[in-house]
């Protein structure tokens, strides 16, 4: 070694240099400056030199030790302030957090679709108030005061005159008071009732529809029905009408189909009968016709309601209606 103390100074000031965090500053300062460090021994080896090279050899060796110490320090400062500039480290080379997509509710991603099949029918859709009349919600409907077919509508009263909307159906005499037949529309949106239960929530959202003109029979309500069941579920789903009662229509009837679930054999969802109730319609009450001037004479027409709930959850196998209004994203990210 023609000038150890030289070569050292260059080795430890290319590492102090390449240094990157302070873990690396600290392994040069070990290398160099350590009990067993490259300068240390060499410090101890002066001993055995002759002696006439050992004052200077001492002190050079002093004066390079003074100066790794000063550098490494003013590295690790200048470290610390650079990592207090940037914010903590960052490892780029981890993959990136990708940012959760949104989705659309599952009830408005089915509102969505019983919407496009009407609209492809040719049906309008209108909307209507959440806070209603009570004449608009019942006695337009045929549904006088003390009437019994309020008590399986029991709802909000705001005073005693405005109601929160038990049904969607206050658009039919709404529509037809502003238009003359042909009529041909849908009507979606909140409605509500005093119900908690599996089945069951306060607030539920219905699709109201209605067609009015000359010769409507019970036939076109039939076909348009069917269409829409087998549009929305498939071409193979049975329908089953029953008589059934509601005092806006006469004939009416409750519309079943073969059960999703077990293709009619009977299962749990179906209470083993092979047929699920998915919605109420019939042929417009000559009464409501009377309430929006219409001549009972000349037109007829039926309306249809369906619970948009019972649709999804018939369509996506949901066992308890509550899931869909807890807001809990695990259930709601899977549609
Ligand atoms: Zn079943």
């Amino acid at each position: 070694m023609e000038n150890p103390i030289n070569d050292i100074e260059n080795q430890a000031f290319e590492e102090i240099q390449a240094a990157k965090t302070s873990e690396d500053l600290e392994m040069v300062s070990i290398r160099y400056l350590g009990r067993k460090g490259i300068l240390t021994a060499f410090l101890r080896s002066i001993s055995s030199l002759p002696e006439d090279q050992r004052p200077d050899a001492g002190k050079n060796a002093n004066l390079l030790k003074t100066k790794l110490e000063k550098a490494i320090q003013q590295s690790r400062t200048t470290m610390k302030a650079n990592k207090a500039d940037n914010g903590p480290e960052v490892d780029v080379t981890l993959p990136g957090r990708r940012r959760g997509h949104g989705s659309l509710h599952p009830v408005t991603q089915v509102l969505d679709e019983i919407c496009g099949i009407f609209l492809r029918l040719g049906f309008d859709i209108v909307e209507g108030p959440e806070v209603e009349t009570d004449y608009y919600n019942f006695e337009a409907l045929n549904i006088p005061k003390y009437h019994p077919a309020r008590d399986m509508q029991d709802t909000f009263y705001v005073s005693d005159n405005i109601v929160l909307r038990t049904h969607t159906s206050p658009s039919q005499p709404r529509t037809m008071e502003k238009t003359d037949p042909p009529v041909r529309i849908i009507s979606a949106g909140k409605v509500f009732r005093c119900d908690s239960d599996l089945t069951h929530t306060p607030m539920f959202h219905q699709i109201e529809g209605l067609m009015v003109d000359e010769n409507i029979s019970f036939g076109d309500l039939k076909g348009i029905l069917t269409t829409f069941v087998h549009q929305f579920f498939d071409d193979k789903t049975q329908l089953r009408f029953r008589p059934s009662y509601f005092p806006f229509t006469e004939p009416s009837a409750e519309v079943d189909i073969q059960c999703v679930m077990c293709r009619g054999e009977g299962c749990r969802v179906c209470s083993r009968t092979g047929w699920l109730e998915v919605l109420g319609s019939g042929m417009v009450h000559p009464a409501v016709f009377e309430n929006v001037g219409y001549d009972t004479k000349k037109y007829t027409g039926f309306a249809f309601g369906v619970g948009i709930e019972r649709m999804a959850m018939l369509k996506y196998g949901i066992d308890d209606i509550r899931k869909y209004f807890e807001n809990d994203v695990r259930f709601l990210g899977q549609f």
